[in-house]
């Protein structure tokens, strides 16, 4: 059989027909638009008739309220229920937030309950800071730099570039209750870390550090005694 058709510029060959007769759908096609822009798109039947299905990107977890698929966009990150003339969603995230473009991973990393720390933001004044991704009702995603509680005043613990600190002070020139450098021994301490450390002042997993002269050992994190300092415990050496 021929099927000599063309659908938006391209040609139905038989090896496209196999496709659709074989999966239900074609490889991934480049289309032309009415004004003949190309768009990417692959054909898939649908009760007998060839349908143009437009190429999109999602991220790879769900929409945490309606469970659809988010889409990603120029705009930034859209639950596809949230899109259109009747959305019955709200879910999306800005592709910017406070002048930083906010990549697909670090919102899947959100979705996973996992957040990751975002570095190089800048709020109205110009002024850089660090946050994390948190969902606010009205605006979808916004930025937070509360990251936890103050083992010691139960005060709130904020990130900056280069340090997590608690906010409060014993007096106005005492330094912060608790300020711990994000980096030990070449870790960057992640933020399941530092609430497993605010926690339980020690953490669950070992990591890999670096000493001085380049040699890598195994330890887990844990608080100093003064709760000034993030510090290797290493591993008691079990001896058979
Ligand atoms: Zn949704
Ligand atoms: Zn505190």
């Amino acid at each position: 059989m021929t099927y000599n058709k063309f659908i938006r510029g391209v040609k139905v060959t038989e090896d496209l027909l196999r496709e659709l007769s074989d999966d239900g759908r074609t490889h991934v096609l480049h289309l032309k638009d009415h004004q003949g822009k190309q768009y990417l798109a692959h054909f898939e039947t649908r009760q007998g008739d060839i349908i143009v299905v437009p190429e999109a990107k999602f991220l790879e977890h769900r929409c945490p309220h309606c469970g659809g698929r988010i889409r990603i966009t120029s705009k930034g990150y859209w639950c596809e229920h949230a899109m259109g003339k009747h959305p019955s969603c709200k879910f999306h995230c800005n592709g910017i937030l406070s002048h930083r473009f906010i990549m697909p991973a670090e919102v899947e990393a959100w979705l996973s309950g996992h957040p990751t720390i975002l570095d190089g933001c800048y709020n109205s004044l110009g002024k850089i800071f660090s946050a994390i991704l948190t969902e606010d009702k009205q605006h979808g995603m916004s930025l937070t730099s509360v990251i936890g509680r103050c083992p010691l005043c139960g005060g709130q613990v904020m990130v900056s570039p280069v340090a997590f600190n608690c906010c409060q002070r014993d007096g106005e020139l005492e330094p912060y209750h608790l300020s711990l450098w994000r980096h030990v021994k070449g870790h960057a301490v992640t933020l399941d870390e530092l609430n497993e450390l605010l926690a339980d002042g020690i953490t669950s997993h070992e990591v890999i550090l670096n000493d001085e002269n380049g040699t890598l050992s195994k330890a887990f994190l844990r608080l100093s005694d003064d709760k000034k300092r993030i510090i290797p415990a290493y591993a008691p050496v079990t001896v058979n």
